[in-house]
């Protein structure tokens, strides 16, 4: 299995090169030729617009954040399992 998808990356990848090496490097002897080649065509002709309408964000206040004063709440020092701390000096 993995020979096989090997063997199929490096036919697409060669495939590929080929490719572009036949486009940048075929010429025509005359116009009419040109004007007829698909790939001539496509370099030459212009960026296509998108077609695609995009919406500008709107910006409103939903609500407004309240912030609320947390306070600790500190426990002496209780040990829990009643052991008695050490002694103090
Ligand atoms: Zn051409």
């Amino acid at each position: 299995m993995q020979f096989r998808s090997r063997w199929l990356a490096w036919l697409c990848l060669s495939l590929m090169l080929w490719a572009a090496m036949a486009e940048s490097t075929h010429n025509h002897a005359n116009q009419t030729e040109a004007a007829s080649c698909s790939i001539c065509a496509v370099a030459h002709s212009t960026i296509p617009v998108s077609s695609a309408h995009q919406l500008k964000p709107v910006f409103a206040t939903i609500g407004l954040l309240s912030e609320e004063e947390i306070t600790a709440k500190a426990q002496p020092g209780v040990f829990e399992l009643g052991i008695r701390g050490p002694p103090e000096a």
